[in-house]
């Protein structure tokens, strides 16, 4: 397995001014592709210091990722740098300067002298067409201490690196011939360290692999295998696959592309739904309305209005809105008001003593279905995770709900 490192160049990215979008590209595709990384750096457009970080990884990794840099002004290093690593001089490319001019040419204009640096290469290093962009990139092959070495060097715009990546560096890498396969399962109302005490062991070993990530629909969790064929990888994987599904089963909304919001279209197998929200500022439809073919329209918390949706005063006295008797009724109401055949209502505090509170019901008119949440965040996570947790119990209920 070679081992990888990238380096991501820029004061820019080195300040968080951009996020580095770049370096997470790459990281999955070189995880698809069976190459182990082992460290991502991140450096400003300062000479010396990305010599020492292109030094330092060249000592630890065969292949080197270097992203941006290559444009023609003078904070642009990156060439200088390889080259200062390597001991080697660049030297300006016949053939680079004319395409470069060319394409100045082109557009009637005369190439600017700042950009001839662009047509440089030393000789370890042959340029790589660039598209969409002026800057070449550069495929570099060398040996550091004894060891063999490649080093790629791609534009920082993401359009031009993409498609330098695919099309000039990938066919260029010795790629080992492993097969990766995996499953994510999405769950949703366990946390992340229930679902790891649940799975035990299988977290533990290497191949496959079995790895839990938190995101904002509930825990993921992704078993991989790889092999040396893509068969050996799926026979690898599938009875581990089998083994956490089963365990996780009862919390389990999707695998994969699927979407919660998808799963509750498909669960609903055309039945019409009605959505209700408070305090969730219209969260749980805009992650409905996101779903292709999904359209509602949000309600806003106006308590008269909740009133005539079928809140009771009662309730509004007593629980108060945010509360299981609260969903339930607006639940209720959604159905029986907005005439659809499923009532879905999310109650959320946001602010106050009851902040991080949350009911969600599911009506059909005959049953009622109802989950709660309590758990601290700021108020975006707030509506999120109660308009999540809605869809989720929509998700989980509706399969046993036959029409
Ligand atoms: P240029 O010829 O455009 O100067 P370059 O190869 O010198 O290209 P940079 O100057 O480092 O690249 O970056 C140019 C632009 O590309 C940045 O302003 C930013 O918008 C984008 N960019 C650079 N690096 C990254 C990255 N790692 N992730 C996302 N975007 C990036
Ligand atoms: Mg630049």
């Amino acid at each position: 397995m070679p081992i990888a490192e990238i380096i991501s160049v820029g004061t820019e990215l080195l300040f968080g001014e951009i996020v580095d979008s770049n370096a997470a590209f790459l990281t999955r595709e070189l995880g698809a592709r069976g190459v182990t990384l082992h460290r991502k750096t991140v450096v400003g457009d300062n000479l010396d210091r990305l010599r020492a970080a292109i030094e330092l990884a060249l000592g630890r990794a065969d292949l080197l990722l270097l992203g941006g840099g290559l444009g023609p002004t003078d904070d642009d290093l990156t060439r200088e740098a390889i080259a200062a690593a390597l001991n080697e001089t660049p030297q300006e490319d016949g053939a680079q300067l004319s395409h470069l001019r060319g394409l100045f040419e082109a557009r009637g204009r005369v190439m600017p002298d700042t950009n001839r640096k662009q047509a440089w290469l030393i000789p370890s290093a042959e340029a790589l067409p660039n598209p969409v962009g002026t800057a070449p990139g550069w495929f570099v092959r060398t040996t550091w201490q004894g060891q063999p070495r490649l080093i790629a060097a791609l534009p920082g715009p993401p359009r031009e690196m993409r498609r330098m990546w695919a099309e000039q560096v990938l066919p260029r890498l010795p790629l080992p011939s492993a097969a990766l396969e995996h499953v994510t399962i999405h769950t949703q109302g366990i946390g992340e360290s229930l679902i790891a005490e649940r799975l035990g062991h299988l977290t533990r070993q290497a191949n496959p692999s079995v790895a839990t990530y938190a995101r904002l629909t509930g825990v993921d969790v992704r078993v991989a295998a790889s092999a040396s064929t893509p068969e050996d990888a799926r026979e690898r994987l599938t009875p581990v696959l089998t083994e956490v599904r089963a365990l996780l089963r009862e919390w389990t909304w999707g695998e994969d592309d699927q979407t919660l919001a998808g799963t509750v279209q498909a669960a609903l197998a055309g039945r019409t739904l009605g959505v209700i929200e408070a305090g969730s500022a219209g969260v749980l439809c805009t992650l409905l309305a996101e779903q292709p073919g999904f359209l509602d329209a949000a309600v806003t918390q106006d308590h008269r209005r909740l009133i005539t949706l079928g809140l009771t005063p009662v309730t509004l006295q007593g629980d108060g809105l945010v509360s299981e008797a609260g969903a339930r009724e607006l639940a209720a109401g959604a159905r029986e008001h907005l005439g659809a055949d499923l009532g879905l209502a999310v109650v959320v505090s946001t602010g106050g003593e009851q902040a991080g509170r949350a009911h969600v019901a599911l009506s059909d008119g005959a049953q009622v279905a109802v989950a709660g949440v309590n758990w601290p965040g700021d108020p975006a996570q707030l509506r999120e995770r109660a308009a999540v947790a809605a869809l989720a119990l929509a998700a989980r209920t509706l399969p046993g709900w036959t029409a």
